[in-house]
C-alpha cells in the first residue's frame, strides 16, 4: 500500500538477463513526438519490465527508434504523417545520428535494438532530409 515501487524489483532485467543492479522501471509517459506512449495495452502494463541500467537506455532508444520509423513509413507513402515538416523530419534525422552513436559506445547484447536497422533508416532518411532542404 505504499506505492513505492522502487524497492521491489524482478532481480534481473528483462533484456538481458543481468542479474547486476541497478534495475530501472521503464515507465510509460510521451513519445519522441510528445504524444502520449499508449502502445502497451493496460494489462501488459500489470506486468512492468525491468531493465538494467544500459538495458533501459536501449529501451528507450528502441522506442524512439520505432515511433521514428513508423513516422518515416507514414511520409514515404504520402500519409500524414509527425515528420511531414522540414524541421521535424530534422530532428528525427538527428535523433537516430544520436541513437546510432549510443549504439555504437554500448556493445550490450541487450537485443532491443540494432544497428544495422537504424543506421539502414537513416540512410533512407537522408535521402528525404537532401530533396527537403531548405535553400539560402
Ligand atoms: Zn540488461
Amino acid at each position: 500500500m505504499t506505492g513505492t515501487e522502487s524497492d521491489f524489483s524482478a532481480g534481473k532485467c528483462d533484456a538481458c538477463g543481468t542479474t547486476r543492479e541497478p534495475f530501472v522501471k521503464v515507465s510509460l509517459g510521451k513519445d519522441f513526438f510528445g504524444r502520449m506512449y499508449d502502445r502497451l495495452s493496460p494489462s501488459s502494463d500489470l506486468s512492468p519490465k525491468w531493465y538494467c541500467e544500459s538495458c533501459s537506455l536501449h529501451k528507450n532508444l528502441q522506442r524512439d527508434f520505432r515511433d521514428i520509423r513508423a513516422e518515416f513509413d507514414k511520409l514515404s507513402k504520402g500519409q500524414a504523417s509527425e515528420i511531414a515538416g522540414a524541421d521535424q523530419l530534422q530532428r528525427a534525422h538527428m535523433r537516430l545520428q544520436e541513437i546510432a552513436a549510443v549504439l555504437k559506445g554500448h556493445a550490450v547484447g541487450s537485443g532491443l535494438i540494432d544497428l544495422a536497422d537504424v543506421n539502414a533508416l537513416i540512410s533512407r532518411m537522408q535521402v528525404q532530409v537532401g530533396s527537403q532542404s531548405v535553400s539560402g
